[in-house]
């Protein structure tokens, strides 16, 4: 197995992000309805190496040439499932002084291991999607041996240990979270936790269930007004900087939409290609029956279809 890493990614916060994935593609402990890679395909809470820490760092190392603003643990399920992180993160030190992030769902870190593994990152950013039990499982639907409880207590303890960046990402879904009672269980546990940044993020790519709905840009706006300080809306993603040198595979296009759903204009800024040479190549791989295209919100997006292993 290889291509576990990904990109650069054009990230609405981080710039150009070149991608890790550190566990089989929807390895996860939560099952969100919103998730833009579809249902979990392995709802686990087991941390083991998922996926080689040699191979890993290898491939790391070949892509450093892409200058990418961050190095970011995310990819296609949940990074802190992959054990030994606190090496991996001290491997890619070693060979590089780029900003490592690392997305996570927040339901471990309650756990003392990942709290120590997390510890040595430059920025975490910890997602919390629903302000009490009802709402969060039905939003996340976590496993069985997560409880709202624990993961929320857990997302302030690694606070209190963590003093670099710490932002926390809100998915907001209509009719699930943009009632006033909602918003202000919400707000208390932003209260608890103490992040750097709140972020508010909502559907711009196809969710894993079609009854995630988007909430629009300007309810976002009156919501992140709400919070003390105020939230920031994470806008769409606007061209960082380009490569001087514009080559990518197909096999990259192929590897980035596996991880996330990308408009043309995503993939090109990402790799660093002309949009006509992406069109071009997302048509071939469209033919080809590999890539899939879907439209939400009046944008068109493509995503790799899922061969049965990879
Ligand atoms: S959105 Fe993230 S946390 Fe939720 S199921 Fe998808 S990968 Fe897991």
């Amino acid at each position: 197995m290889s291509g576990h890493v990904f990109g650069p990614v054009p990230s609405r916060r981080l710039g150009r992000s070149l991608g890790v994935d550190l566990v089989p593609f929807k390895t996860c402990t939560y099952d969100c309805i919103y998730c833009q890679l579809g249902p979990t395909t392995c709802r686990t809470l087991q941390r083991k190496e998922w996926v080689p820490l040699e191979l890993v760092l290898q491939e790391l190392e070949e892509k450093l040439d892409t200058r990418p603003d961050y190095i970011t643990l995310s990819g296609s399920g949940e990074p802190t499932l992959f054990t030994p992180l606190d090496k991996l993160i001290e491997g890619i030190r070693k060979v590089t002084d780029i900003p490592i992030a690392v997305l996570t769902n927040g339901s471990l870190l309650g756990s003392w291991d990942v709290q120590w593994d997390l510890s040595v990152a430059d920025l975490v950013i910890p997602s919390l999607d629903a302000g009490n039990d009802v709402t969060f499982r039905l939003v996340n639907r976590p496993h069985a041996g997560i409880s709202f409880e624990r993961m929320l207590a857990g997302l302030a303890a690694f606070r209190r240990r963590f003093r670099k960046q710490y932002w926390l990402e809100v998915f907001l879904l209509g009719g699930y979270t943009t009632f006033e009672r909602e918003l202000a269980d919400l707000r208390r546990c932003v209260e608890l936790i103490q992040p750097d940044r709140v972020q508010l993020n909502t559907v711009t790519r196809p969710p894993a269930e079609d009854y995630a709905i988007a909430v629009s840009h300007a309810q976002l706006e009156e919501i992140a007004a709400m919070f003390s300080p105020p939230a920031e809306v994470i806008a769409e993603f606007h061209s960082v900087q380009a490569l001087e040198v514009g080559e990518a595979s197909r096999e990259e296009i192929l590897q980035l939409l596996r991880r996330r759903p990308c408009s043309i204009d995503d993939i090109a800024d990402g790799l660093g290609m002309h949009r006509n040479e992406v069109l071009k190549s997302v048509e071939h791989l469209n033919t080809e029956g590999l890539v899939e295209g879907t439209q939400v919100g009046g944008k068109y997006y493509y995503k790799a279809v899922q061969q049965s292993s990879r």
